[in-house]
């Protein structure tokens, strides 16, 4: 559809036009519901007023400054949001990636400040998925999106994720941070068990690792608590965000302890446009959009009923489907071979409805925040649908 860009994504063959709330208009008119909302952006639906307003007015006011100096959208960003978690300071850069890759620097830099030199190794999760940089990419499990970039950064390990003897064994003192996803998205939607976070804190507390969680899909209300870690009881030592942060502008931020803080120092890390006017505004408007709206009440009781719905599906269709999974508004419905998550969500496209996909053959759902229940009963009727209309056509 643009022979001018660089062919590195699989798109759909839609051209989107505009957003509102729950839903993106192509340009033949089409107005899809979206389940997938930017993947896991655009938690308070596309386009939102406030936001836009926030953006525009910030826009006339700063664009940019750099991080040469203070600015008011960062450091009041950075206080509504150590605020809220409970942390001490906040770094800001500019997506997903760049935020891990600063917990990745900050984890080796402590340590090395710490005079313990050979406490390099970074401890990551089977599935797990950090990022597209070197770094973060040397922290994602996924070979395939591995193969042909080598030689990555060294001294990254795998431990298998929700496995506590396993843990038990990798955490030891070569170990300066361990990083996980509270809920897996890219591998298939595979929440942490309850027993693996708490173990994880245990055991770096006791061992000196720093516990990172990335909560970059997972975070900023998905699971139905602002932050994933309120969610699972466990509080790292650091927290990674980006995403929906701000609600579809570019910001990615890294929360850290005072006792962390110190790892990272003048000229060790920084980004030209990390934590700009513009996106610290949009997630500010964020920040106060949600407080007005008792989102994660909402978010607890639209995604169990969400939930109870696939499985009811996944109950009436055991030939395409196996049980879902998932927390608050972040699910993954498992698709059989023969069948494809891909095809299925091409069928789903024709219906108007957009979905995801994830690792494992899976359909991943992550519509924003605000989708309503009736738009929740949307969506399950045409999955009912497409279920149904994919077996008739097998069966001819
Ligand atoms: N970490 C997780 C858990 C993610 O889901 C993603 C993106 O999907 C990233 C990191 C990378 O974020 P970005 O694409 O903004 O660099």
């Amino acid at each position: 559809m643009n022979e001018a860009l660089l062919e590195n994504y699989a798109r759909a063959p839609l051209r989107i036009i505009s957003g509102d709330g729950c839903y993106l208009t192509d340009d033949r008119g089409r107005r899809y519901l979206d389940a997938i909302a930017g993947i896991a952006v655009c938690a308070l639906g596309h386009s939102h007023p406030q936001i836009s307003d926030a953006v525009a007015s910030q826009a006339r006011r700063l664009v940019h400054a750099s991080n040469l100096y203070f600015h008011e959208p960062a450091g009041e960003l950075a206080r509504e949001l150590t605020r809220r978690s409970g942390f001490a300071r906040a770094f800001f850069c500019n997506s997903g990636t760049e935020a891990n890759e600063a917990a990745i620097k900050l984890a080796r830099k402590l340590a090395f400040r710490a005079g313990e030199l050979t406490r390099t190794t970074i401890l990551a999760c089977s599935g797990a998925f950090h990022g597209r940089t070197l770094g973060a990419l040397a922290a994602t499990a996924n070979e395939s999106y591995k193969v042909g970039f080598g030689p990555l950064a060294g001294n990254f390990e795998f431990t298998p994720f929700n496995d506590i003897s396993a843990l038990e064994r990798r955490i030891d003192e070569r170990v300066a941070a361990f990083i996980v996803e509270p809920v897996q998205g890219e591998s298939g939607v595979h929440p942490a068990s309850d027993a693996f976070l708490p173990k994880a804190r245990e055991l770096c507390s006791a061992r000196g690792a720093l516990l990172v969680f990335d909560e970059i899909q997972c975070g900023m209300g998905r699971l139905g608590d602002l932050f994933a870690f309120q969610s699972f009881g466990v509080r790292p030592d650091v927290v990674t965000m980006a995403k929906a942060l701000g609600n579809g502008l570019p910001i990615g931020a890294m929360l850290v302890t005072e006792a962390a803080a110190g790892g990272l120092q003048p000229g060790d890390h920084g980004s030209t446009f990390g934590g700009s006017p513009v996106s610290a505004a949009a997630a500010l408007a964020h920040l106060r959009v949600r407080d007005a709206l008792d989102l994660d009440r909402h978010v607890r009781a639209v995604g169990a009923h969400a939930l109870e719905g696939l499985q009811a599906l996944a109950r009436e269709y055991p030939e395409l489907f196996e049980a879902p999974r998932g927390r608050g508004l972040l699910l993954g419905l498992p698709v059989r071979a023969p069948y494809e998550a891909t095809a299925f969500a091409a069928h789903l496209r024709e219906r108007l409805v957009l979905v995801g996909t994830a690792a494992g053959n899976t359909l991943r759902f992550a519509p924003p925040l605000i989708v309503s229940r009736s738009e929740i009963d949307f969506l399950l009727e045409v999955l009912h649908a497409a279920a149904a209309g994919m077996l008739a056509a097998d069966a001819k």
